[in-house]
């Protein structure tokens, strides 16, 4: 596996490097450029998500749909507790506590944050409808 096999370009850029010895392990070599293409998807969302007009609920679904599909691709077990959230930019959530809680879960969400609240707070109200 070469070195600029691993790169994933977004824009004509070089944007992300991907970890060349996990592939190995994870033996998943052959979704190698599924696994890119959900990479520049990710990068997408990302970018819509910075608009703040944008559908903050709808794009947070995006990309965690996104996220599972790269858990997919790599072969591992779908978990929304290593989906590192905080790291979306424009994402107010705090970043420290939420590292440290890696991947254990339990993440705070704070209500400044624009783009996981409202998700937050819809999911909340499905869990309540849900009694
Ligand atoms: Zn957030």
């Amino acid at each position: 596996m070469k070195k600029e096999d691993l790169v994933v370009k977004y824009k004509g850029k070089d944007r992300f490097l991907l970890n060349g010895s996990l592939i190995e392990a994870q033996d998943c070599l052959e979704n190698l450029e599924e696994i890119k293409n959900l990479h520049v998807k990710r990068f997408e969302i990302e970018e819509r998500m910075k608009d703040k007009s944008s559908d903050m609920l709808a794009l947070d679904k995006e990309w965690t749909e996104n996220q599972f599909s790269l858990q997919d691709a790599w072969k591992f077990k779908r978990n929304k507790n290593f989906h590192r959230f905080w790291r979306i930019p424009s994402c107010k959530c705090p970043r420290m506590d939420n590292e440290d809680n890696y991947p254990y879960g339990r993440y705070a969400i704070t209500s400044a944050c624009g783009i996981h609240w409202p998700s937050f707070v819809e999911e909340r109200k499905e869990e309540n409808e849900d009694v």
